[in-house]
Formats: C-alpha cells, structure tokens, sequence
C-alpha cells in the first residue's frame, strides 16, 4: 500500500513505454479510486445537507428557500474544489484556504447566497462609506439558523445539543462584520433553542418573525402599487 505521498508522485507520473507496469497501472486505479470515493463524499455531504436544511426551512415556513438552499454548491466553481480538498468531517474551504491562501469555492458561495451575512457586507453610506455588516432581511436570517442547526448536527454528530448553535456563534463572535440588529436578533434566536428547544423555536420563526415580514412586504408592495398608479393619472 502507498503512502499519500507515493500516490500523489504516481498521479503526477505519466506511464508511458517500460514504465506502464503493473505497479504504475496499481497506483493510477489507486489514484482514480481516491478521486472516485471524494467525489461521492462530497455529492452524498452537500446533498444531505441540503435536504436537512430544506426540512428545517419547511417547518419554519420558508419553502421555496428551502427548496433552492446551497444550490451554488452544485455549480462547478464550488463542486470540483468541494471534491478536491474534501475532508470527510469538515468543511472543504479551510483546505483550500491551508493549500491557497484563499477559498474561492467560498468566495463563489457567499456571493450568491443571501441566507450567508458576509453576502449582506457593503459599503455603508450612513458610515462614512465604509464597508460594514448591513442588516440582513429577516426571511435570510430565519434561514441561516436553519443552515447552522443542520451545519452543528452533521459536524457534531451524538455530541449535538441544542446549545451547540449557540456556544459555536458565541465561541466565533468579534472574527466578522456582521450587523449589530442581525447579531443581537441571532442571538437571541438561538438562545432560544438552547433553552426552549426547536419545536418553540422554529413556531416562533414560522408564525411571528416569517408571517410579520410577508405581511409587511404585502403592505409596501400595495403602497408601491398605489404609487404607481396615481402617477398615471
Ligand atoms: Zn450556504
Ligand atoms: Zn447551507
């Protein structure tokens, strides 16, 4: 058997003329193997969690967010680097990080995925113009705690409580720009799985922060109609 060392000078080699032996054929059908195996790694982990996700978008009343979460992951900017690092139990983007010094798959990610604060960072025009966390629209943050329940589940495995979400955004809190209003609402959303659980949590979402959002977004959308019309006139 190879060392991780030896397989990779057998991927880079060529085997050609005397060189195509047995050994060599061994450690490319090797290679091919490793390459095969990430690949189903990785398509089985994105789509599990996209299905947990879509589960927990549904119960707090977010379906068609639910339905099209993370579906940049299947693009191929983000899918072949997700199979080239894959580490089985964490993230990919750190080993593209480790090995680059930057994630581009992530960089892809956050900038079409509006359930993601770093999607949210702008230059503030109120502050100066300075780049800042703006405050996310509430549907997208309802949707980012569904994302981090399922993201602690799958990372954590047994070893999962409803308190893991919270001690995980306490333990990386002062590394990001994320609004202030959006950190104190996480917060609180969170606290509140810890100490109520997800059946309360996920109610509280569906029918106060979800139903208020829509009806407010009817509200304007009416205002904007009525606008428009006495324009016409
Ligand atoms: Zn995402
Ligand atoms: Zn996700």
């Amino acid at each position: 058997m190879e060392s991780a060392a030896d397989l990779k000078a057998l991927k880079q080699k060529k085997c050609v003329g005397e060189e195509k032996n047995a050994s060599c054929m061994k450690g490319v059908s090797e290679a091919v193997c490793e390459n095969a195996s990430k690949f189903t790694g990785h398509l089985k982990t994105v789509t599990k969690h996209k299905y947990e996700v879509m589960k927990n978008c549904f119960k707090a009343g977010l379906y068609y967010q639910g339905l099209v979460h993370d579906l940049s992951k299947y693009s191929p900017s983000e899918f072949i680097r997700g199979v080239k690092y894959y580490q089985g139990d964490r993230s990919p983007n750190d080993a593209e990080r480790r090995a680059t010094g930057v994630s581009r798959a992530w960089l892809h990610h956050k900038g079409r995925n509006k359930h993601h604060f770093e999607y949210w960072i702008d230059y503030d025009l109120s502050a100066g113009g300075k780049m800042a966390g703006l405050e996310m629209p509430v549907i997208y943050l309802v949707e980012m705690v569904c994302d981090r329940i399922a993201a602690s589940k799958t990372y954590m495995k047994e070893a999962y409580t409803d308190s893991a979400p919270l001690e995980y955004f306490e333990h990386s809190k002062g590394k990001y720009f994320m609004n202030p209003k959006t950190e104190k609402m996480l917060r609180k959303l969170l606290t509140m799985l810890a100490e109520d659980g997800e059946d309360d949590l996920f109610a509280y979402m569906r029918y106060v922060l979800v139903r208020k959002y829509r009806k407010q977004r009817g509200r304007r959308l009416v205002e904007e109609m009525k606008g428009a019309l006495h324009g016409q006139i």
